[in-house]
């Protein structure tokens, strides 16, 4: 009963944190366009500022000036109209829905909210895709003044919408547990539905079955970057002429042997410089280039990369260990090997001292991968699995993959210590990765609490803030430095 509760609240703070977000992003985004006015706003001039906008605001799917009822020019139309019918529902903040507009594609339908003249198009159910990997959950973000639904994923019955709740609250209702949070600074609530028995029955299986929900207490945001990124097209293109023009460089986050209190590795981790402009970060840069088929360009510079500075590294640390995140297309490529190969000699490190991470979320096809994934073992190097808890590995998958390493996604590491639900998983998923006899990573360690907690629960490894940020090249030789000193 208590775990149910607790895990329905986290579903709708989930789904009210990004509604926030969202709002955060319309408001900005219609001051903007209303301050360029009648005259101005559908001028070259003024679509150019609508496309930045729109590029820079990562939860809107496009924003345009709105005459009458229809959307006169936007940043994904340009000059094209688009009827959008009668608002729905104007809501406290005089914000005015549409719940229901089609704009390019005659089959997605679009949540339209205008302010002023200006209008922001958010996806209907992407903001709460995370919540279809459970059937059986509902979740809804709702107009808190008028009690309608405006995004909803799942079963969400619209009489729990109408209950007469005045603020955030946990309740039961025919065997239900339902979740409602207010938001503080919107005219929004969030509403999380789970059915009845779903979740004892769950939480009574076995550990198999609490990664996936482990996910939906975290956040799928990466999911939705992904989904946006690929609606705004140019992203790739920026990649690749970045990728020509060398903006790329790496830092290194140290990796800390919690007994020693040693730095025993780095973790390579991509920067794109981008002088001026808005800085664009790899948790949307990487799964741009993942969907467009461009990842292999970043991993082979990511190679050349480390091939460089590891030199310098070995020369202060021998020993150093070096994790690079590949993603699970590039398992998917036997070339990787003759990579990895022409790495181990440019920086002349054995190939024991490097590890692979893949990322649980991007799940690897195992059938594709294993041929390069034996060859690549044989050869020395490790594999991890990265976020792990937050995806949906099956035990067997991880069988099949022979992975070394586990590293706990932050989300757990940094529940620990706290009371919530989450921490609670996050020992679990700690013993289970004992159990399989593999080596731990905890990373996302912001104090020395947490630090301390997963070394008492047998954590082998830590990273995080606490021990040390991704840092330059030029940092991490003079840490190294120190440290030898010492
Ligand atoms: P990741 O592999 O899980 O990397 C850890 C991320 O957590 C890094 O973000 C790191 O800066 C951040 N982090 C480390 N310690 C802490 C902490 O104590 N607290 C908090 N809040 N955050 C911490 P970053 O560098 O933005 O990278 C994001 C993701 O982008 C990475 O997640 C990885 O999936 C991907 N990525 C980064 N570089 C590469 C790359 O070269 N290749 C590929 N394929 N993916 C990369
Ligand atoms: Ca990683
Ligand atoms: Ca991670």
């Amino acid at each position: 009963m208590e775990i149910e509760k607790r895990f329905a609240q986290e579903l709708a703070n989930s789904a009210l944190v990004r509604a926030d977000a969202t709002g955060e992003q319309l408001g900005a985004a219609a001051r903007a366009i209303n301050g360029l006015g009648l005259q101005k706003a559908c001028s070259r001039d003024g679509l150019d500022l609508m496309r930045a906008i729109d590029m820079n605001s990562t939860l809107l799917q496009g924003v345009g000036w709105v005459e009458g009822d229809e959307i006169r020019c936007s940043s994904f139309g340009g000059d094209r109209r688009f009827p959008m019918g009668k608002f729905d529902f104007r809501s406290s903040r005089s914000s005015v829905y549409r719940t229901n507009v089609t704009l390019l594609d005659p089959k997605t339908a679009y949540v339209a909210v205008q302010t002023g003249a200006a209008v922001g198009i958010i996806h209907k159910d992407l903001a709460l895709s995370f919540v279809d990997k459970a059937p059986g959950l509902g979740v809804a973000v709702f107009s808190w003044s008028r009690r309608t639904p405006i995004i909803n994923r799942g079963a969400v019955p619209p009489e729990l919408i109408k209950t007469k709740f005045t603020g955030s609250t946990v309740f039961r209702s025919g065997g239900r547990t339902v979740a409602v949070v207010r938001s503080p600074r919107y005219d929004t609530g969030a509403i999380a539905i789970l059915p009845p028995g779903e979740m004892s029955s769950r939480i009574g299986r076995a550990a198999l079955v609490l990664l996936p929900l482990a996910l939906l207490i975290g956040l799928g945001l990466s999911a939705l970057l992904v989904h946006v990124l690929r609606s705004m097209g140019s992203l790739p293109a920026m990649i690749r002429a970045a990728l020509k023009r060398g903006e790329f460089h790496l830092v290194y986050q140290p990796l800390i042997e919690l007994t020693s209190g040693r730095t025993v590795g780095v973790e390579a981790l991509l920067r794109w410089d981008r002088g001026k402009a808005v800085a664009i970060g790899p948790d949307e840069f990487i799964p741009a280039a993942e969907e467009s088929g461009d990842i292999s360009l970043i991993t082979a510079r990511v190679f050349d990369l480390v091939a460089e500075d590891a030199r310098r590294i070995r020369r202060l640390a021998p020993d150093m260990h070096f994790a690079i995140n590949v993603s699970a297309a590039d398992l998917h490529r036997p070339e990787i090997v003759e990579d990895v190969i022409q790495l181990a000699q440019r920086s002349g490190m054995p190939f024991s001292s490097l590890t692979f991470e893949v990322t649980e979320r991007r799940l690897v096809d195992v059938e594709r991968a294993r041929d390069t994934v034996q060859r690549l073992r044989a050869e020395g190097v490790q594999l991890a699995i990265d976020d792990f808890g937050i995806g949906y590995s099956s035990l067997a998958y991880l069988a099949q993959l022979e992975i070394d390493f586990v590293k706990i996604d932050k989300l757990f590491v940094q529940a620990l210590g706290t009371e919530s639900a989450t921490s609670q998983v996050a020992v679990r998923i700690i013993e289970m990765a004992k159990d399989l006899n593999l080596e731990i990573i905890g990373e996302g360690v912001e104090t020395q609490q947490q630090g301390e907690i997963l070394k008492s629960l047998g954590v082998g490894y830590a990273q995080g803030y606490f021990f040390g940020r991704p840092m330059p090249l030029e940092a991490l030789l003079q840490r190294l430095r120190s440290e030898r000193v010492l």
